[in-house]
């Protein structure tokens, strides 16, 4: 998988800093987590010297997968950049459009007079109080490069952002999650374990998708399927998502039985017409049944969700909400 992404030039040091002095790499624990071996990192360092340290820099990022689905190789090549303007008011104060100040004050969505403000486009965030700006401007343009990814995505953060109350916390804690990240469902808190997979798509997409599981996707939430039956649901449904999203498959790459693996590679290659479009999933009579049928697969082969229970009867509501009529292209993004 591969795609672009965009962070402050501070960052890109800070992160090349880590990887060239070979300690620490954060690169090399996401891909210890579930059993694969650490992963190696390549820089394709071309970003000009001289840029100061609020331009944003544009990467390629490359991400390459071993047969078991492990991450074995992030590769980085610089694009391009934007740098800002020269500011000569801003003393005091935000002057660009993202939350500075306050660390609890950041919603300010909606004023009560229905002024026109510059529209945020992401739902409203709230930050840990312990963050720095650098650490909220990554997960920031982490998130509106959800936004702005592909429709599925588009469609995820547009409809959080239209559900009323809804305020999304986000915080960088390694004490109080164990993985990479976490979404809570009692606070709307995004926990992630490093400021690193804080502005990693891949895992920012999925912490999101729960979100959207939780608030938009069912009825009544997922908060009873979090610990206990049923969180093998949630979780698959996610590997499903990205997988028609992406249009090829991966969830049962864990899976020995070669027979149920080319199976489920026909049914997403079948109902994404090979990758080209999104399934209308009201006209897929059998897709519960499908879902349930490489559920189990999943859940008895994939290292992280051990442990995790069916629930037999929960269906995948939230793909029934996303894949709804959506169109792969041409979605107004
Ligand atoms: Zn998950």
């Amino acid at each position: 998988m591969n795609e672009n992404t965009t962070l402050s030039n501070d960052y890109l040091k800070n992160i090349a800093t880590q990887k060239f002095a070979g300690t620490n790499n954060t690169f090399i624990k996401i891909a210890s987590s579930g059993g694969c071996s650490p992963s190696t990192t390549i820089w394709n360092n071309s970003i000009p010297s001289d840029l100061a340290g609020d331009c944003q820099i544009t990467i390629y990022v490359e991400y390459t997968y071993n047969s078991i689905g492990c991450l074995t190789t992030v590769e980085f090549t610089y694009m391009g950049h934007t740098c800002p303007a020269e500011c000569t008011t801003c003393g005091s104060g935000s002057e660009s459009g993202e939350e500075s100040g306050s660390s609890s004050g950041s919603n300010e969505d909606e004023p009560d007079y229905g002024g026109a403000p510059s529209e945020n486009p992401l739902p409203p965030v709230d930050f840990c109080e312990n963050l720095n700006q650098t650490q909220k401007e990554g997960m920031i343009n982490t998130f509106t490069n959800l936004l702005n990814d592909n429709c599925s995505t588009n469609l995820i953060v547009k409809k959080l952002k239209q559900t009323p109350g809804l305020i999304l916390k986000m915080c960088i804690d390694s004490v109080r999650v164990a993985s990479n990240a976490h979404y809570n469902t009692t606070n709307k808190e995004i926990l992630f374990k490093t400021e690193f997979v804080s502005t990693f798509m891949d895992v920012f997409r999925e912490e999101i998708f729960h979100a959207y599981q939780d608030n938009v996707g069912y009825t009544n939430g997922i908060g009873s399927y979090g610990v206990s039956t049923g969180r093998a649901n949630i979780e698959f449904e996610y590997k499903v998502f990205r997988d028609i999203m992406n249009g090829y498959p991966s969830a049962l790459n864990a899976s020995p039985n070669l027979t149920i693996k080319d199976n489920y590679k026909d049914w997403i290659e079948t109902i994404t017409n090979f990758g080209s479009t999104y399934p209308n999933i009201s006209s897929i009579t059998d897709f519960n049944i499908k879902f349930h049928s490489f559920l189990n697969e999943h859940t008895n082969t994939d290292p992280t969700v051990q442990g995790f229970i069916v629930n037999s009867s929960l269906n995948p509501a939230t793909l029934h909400h996303i894949f709804n009529g959506l169109v792969k292209n041409n979605c107004g993004m």
